[in-house]
């Protein structure tokens, strides 16, 4: 930590003096001053304890990017390093004072989905706005569910993204746009940020999204399939039962449409279950609470998630519900009726997946 209590009084490690007296602000113990030739000044608690906000095992990186953030931050209004809130029982890396405060948290240690939930609501009630930026660890991972679910959060002119604090360059590293394509991979944009006005201004760039190859995929799900992958399991056994194969899927129901990314295996497997759910209603009235109820379980099938952290995909599902009709309707599968759709014809799946696969290779070689 950067701050600790002389006689009452917070003080910066910076202006600290050895064999002085401290204590750490939150609990009241004892803290150790840590400085060295190398290292940057902060205190550490002498024993653990108890203590609700210790951040011991706080690394130099830590140290150093608070005092970066806090640096970076004083354009939005005064800082705070290391701001108590008792009410709450946790303390921001950094505090902006401002109309509504900002709570900079520089995320450098592990940390679970649950925590990170946890502080971002404990911020909420204290009425300040929860900015979470990623140190290193986290810049090492691949983009994927993990990081989105505990980080990813929507900011104006970025799209959905994810903040990395870079301590070499003090810029933040914004992941942007963050999405899934119709195969389920994910995909953004990242762009680098030297201020907060840039930050305020958004992205700049033109953002093209490159189509998806059906055939590839098709042929990449198979060989998954014949590899028992375990998350396709579910999905092929819901197809089976229906007679089909899920490499298989109808071209009516190919997109190059993406999502937000909630999509598990993907928008297109997601088509494909519904879509088979949808059709072997044949024969009643397809009414929007069977298709709202299709899409959540097709959704949970295909290893989606109805929302993340910090944000929330209600919205985005029902867009791929709504579009998915259209293009039934249009291609003449479906047809309005008073009370919602009616079958009109059924879309082909390939039978013979092996025979449509050997097709292929006779193309491809
Ligand atoms: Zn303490």
């Amino acid at each position: 930590m950067l701050i600790a209590l002389e006689n009452q009084k917070l003080v910066d490690a910076i202006a600290a003096v050895r064999h002085h007296a401290y204590q750490c602000p939150a609990c009241q113990r004892t803290v150790i001053l840590h400085h060295g030739t190398h290292v940057a000044p902060y205190f550490a608690h002498q024993n653990l304890g108890t203590c609700a906000v210790a951040t011991e095992g706080e690394t130099q990186q830590h140290i150093l990017g608070k005092r970066q953030l806090a640096k970076f931050f004083g354009a939005w209004g005064p800082v705070t390093f290391e701001k108590n809130l008792p009410e709450i029982q946790q303390r921001a890396d950094c505090w902006v004072a401002r109309t509504q405060p900002v709570a900079v948290e520089f995320q450098c240690s592990p940390i679970g989905a649950e925590q990170v939930a946890q502080r971002t609501a404990g911020y909420r009630k204290v009425g300040a706005y929860p900015c979470w930026l990623l140190g290193e660890r986290f810049g090492r991972q691949k983009i994927g569910w993990s990081l989105i679910d505990r980080f990813a959060s929507p900011l104006r002119g970025w799209g959905l993204c994810l903040l990395f604090w870079d301590v070499g360059r003090q810029q933040i590293r914004v992941v942007h746009h963050l999405y899934q394509d119709a195969t389920g991979s994910y995909g953004y944009w990242q762009s680098w940020v030297a201020s907060l006005s840039e930050l305020e201004a958004g992205n700049q760039r033109r953002l093209w999204v490159p189509p998806i190859n059906v055939r590839q995929f098709r042929h990449d799900l198979n060989q998954k399939l014949m590899r028992a992958t375990p998350a396709l399991r579910p999905l092929q056994e819901t197809l089976y039962l229906h007679g089909y194969h899920l490499a298989g899927f109808p071209t009516a129901f190919v997109t190059q449409h993406v999502t937000l990314p909630l999509f598990g295996q993907g928008l297109l497997v997601w088509r494909a279950v519904v879509g088979a759910w949808l059709f072997a209603l044949r024969g009643t009235v397809l009414t929007p609470a069977t298709i709202d109820r299709l899409a959540v379980q097709g959704l949970l099938v295909i290893g989606g998630h109805l929302r993340a952290g910090r944000f929330d995909g209600k919205v985005g599902l029902a867009r791929a519900q709504h579009d998915f009709i259209q293009e039934l309707i249009a291609a003449g599968y479906l047809g309005r009726v008073k009370s919602g759709w009616q079958i009109n014809a059924e879309p082909q799946w390939a039978a013979d997946y092996t025979v449509w696969l050997k097709n292929d290779e006779k193309k491809s070689g």
